[in-house]
């Protein structure tokens, strides 16, 4: 139980914490609260489109698991067609389905929605569904979805509000033409040609799935190189994956303007060649995402917006106002929802008293196409401009037993050590299920492991873990099942 301050008077109903947002970085908050004994609500204003109001935010309605649901039906749907034949398996009047496999997404995304108000009731933590407003005084203005009001006081207030999609200014939204990513999740019918605005991860994932059903896709990227985040070697070899898949990726492509006409869109922009046209019947804006703070702070709260409008956090989450915080998207760093859970994690663990800590140098990251792309720490091209000597190893899934039986040998696992102490500053991944291999990377990058930690782990045979097991073994020339470079 939190031993500070007294709670402030002449509140009709009051809590040792209030989270605003009930997204991956307002839930975990609660929950963890609630499991060491403090008196908590989460406040969630999201609705779905039919106007029922779930909790688990962006990612749960409209995000990560849509997104996945139908990454994983549009995947077996191309295999189906693409790769069961190589297995020896002879499929005749293969059909698509799309309002069936739209129907199960949906199917997913509530089971897990409705799963948080089991959460939520098994660890005691009271859900409120409507709109939360930070008052100064540590009070919260509450409105429920029928128009009812009332405030609420707390010892502790943990604002998680999310973040919405960016729109641009050129190609304005214009539903059902031109979408954000909620609305591309959404189409019932596959669109013959379809435009991506944004080669990032929302137009790469989304753009993947609905070409897997036959769209033709086109990707306009402002910057002239590719996911330049990412190591170079994997960015590299991902775009020549997308393309062999028929993205048809345009670098350099600055869009200026984007108008419906007879059903369908039509796009201006120009790129090192010149001024071009598209013409698609869908178009998606994936550019990015904004901090969603729309009437959370009542004038006098004292909480600050930087100038890109995250609140202001120090590396705690505290806001500087005292006992106020903030997770999630509304804040510094990557917009991923496994940061926003550990961060509320922490925030509801130093609340209690008890040890909290985040490690932002080891976040994982995941795109989930395929071939997947997943890395940690550093990139070899971030190492080399430190000017910390290092040394590389990398392990081709073409290599892997595992990755040919599954006829899945796309891709390669690469690892970044330093040569002096031989610590593991970063992992990258390009290949079957590397989403998954990745999680042994972040733990080893946790307990700071050497690539040696990893070569004398004994790895289970055929998996296709042994690639980052081998890639390690690599750093050293020490690969047995590829030939050391
Ligand atoms: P949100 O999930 O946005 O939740 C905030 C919640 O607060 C919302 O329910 C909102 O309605 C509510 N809210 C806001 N203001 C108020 C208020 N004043 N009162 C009451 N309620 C309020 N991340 C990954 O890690 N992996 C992925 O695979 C992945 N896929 C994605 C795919 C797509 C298409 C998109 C759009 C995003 C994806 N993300 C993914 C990003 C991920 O969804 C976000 O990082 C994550 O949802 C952020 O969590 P959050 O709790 O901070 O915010
Ligand atoms: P993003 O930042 O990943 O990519 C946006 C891309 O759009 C960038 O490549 C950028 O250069 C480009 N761009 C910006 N302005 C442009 C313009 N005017 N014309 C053409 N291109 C332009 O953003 P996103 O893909 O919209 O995703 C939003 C957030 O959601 C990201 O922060 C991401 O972390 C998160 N997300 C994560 C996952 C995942 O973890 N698998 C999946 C989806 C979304």
């Amino acid at each position: 139980m939190a031993t500070d301050d007294k709670r402030p008077q002449g509140a009709t109903d009051s809590f040792d914490v209030i989270v605003i947002g009930g997204g991956p970085a307002g839930y975990p908050c609660a929950i963890r609260a609630a499991q060491n004994k403090l008196s908590v609500a989460c406040i969630d204003e999201w609705k779905n489109k039919d106007g029922t109001p779930a909790f688990g935010g962006t990612c749960l309605n409209a995000g990560c698991i849509p997104s996945k649901a139908l990454l994983e039906s549009t995947e077996l749907y191309h295999r189906l067609q693409e790769e069961f034949a190589t297995h020896g398996i002879k499929v005749s009047g293969t059909q698509l389905d799309l309002a069936q496999m739209q129907k199960r997404k949906a199917g997913v995304v509530r089971a897990m929605t409705q799963g948080i108000v089991a959460l939520f009731k098994g660890a005691g933590v009271t859900g409120l569904q409507g709109h939360g407003r930070l008052l100064p005084g540590r009070r919260v203005e509450f409105t429920a979805h029928d128009g009812t009001r009332r405030t609420l006081s707390a010892r502790h207030v943990v604002l998680a509000s999310g973040s919405a999609p960016i729109e641009l200014k050129s190609a304005p939204f214009k539903d059902p033409y031109i979408v954000d990513s909620w609305g591309a999740l959404d189409f019932d019918t596959v669109p013959k040609r379809l435009g991506v605005i944004g080669a990032g991860v929302i137009g790469l994932e989304l753009g993947s799935a609905w070409r897997r059903l036959g769209s033709e896709v086109t990707v306009l990227e402002a910057l002239p190189d590719f996911l330049p985040f990412t190591d170079e070697q994997l960015s590299r070899e991902a775009l020549r994956q997308f393309k062999k898949q028929g993205l048809n990726i345009r670098l350099g492509a600055r869009v200026s303007g984007a108008e419906v006409k007879d059903n369908a869109v039509e796009v201006r922009y120009s790129d090192a060649a010149g001024e071009q046209r598209l013409s698609v019947d869908r178009l998606v804006v994936a550019i990015g995402r904004r901090p969603y703070t729309k009437d959370l702070l009542a004038p006098g709260t004292g909480v600050q917006l930087d100038e890109r409008g995250f609140i202001k956090v120090d590396e705690s989450c505290r806001t500087g106002v005292e006992n106020i915080w903030a997770i999630g998207d509304c804040v510094r760093g990557p917009m991923l929802a496994h940061k926003g859970k550990e961060e509320g994690v922490m925030v509801a663990d130093l609340i209690a008293g008890h040890y909290g800590e985040m490690n932002y140098k080891v976040i994982p990251s995941v795109i989930y196409t395929a071939p997947e792309i997943a890395w940690v720490g550093l990139t070899e091209q971030e190492v080399k401009a430190s000017g910390r000597p290092y040394k590389t190893g990398t392990f081709p899934f073409l290599a892997s037993g595992r990755a040919r039986a599954m006829e899945q040998t796309s891709g390669f696992a690469k690892i970044v050590a330093a040569r002096d102490d031989d610590e593991i500053l970063g992992v990258h991944i390009i290949g079957p299920l590397a989403g998954e291999l990745i999680a042994e990377a972040v733990l080893a990058m946790e307990y700071s492991a050497s690539s040696e930690d990893l070569q004398r782990t004994i790895h289970a045979h055929p998996t296709l873990a042994e690639a980052v097991h081998e890639a390690a073994l690599s750093v050293d020339k020490r690969s047995i099942d590829s030939i050391n470079r």
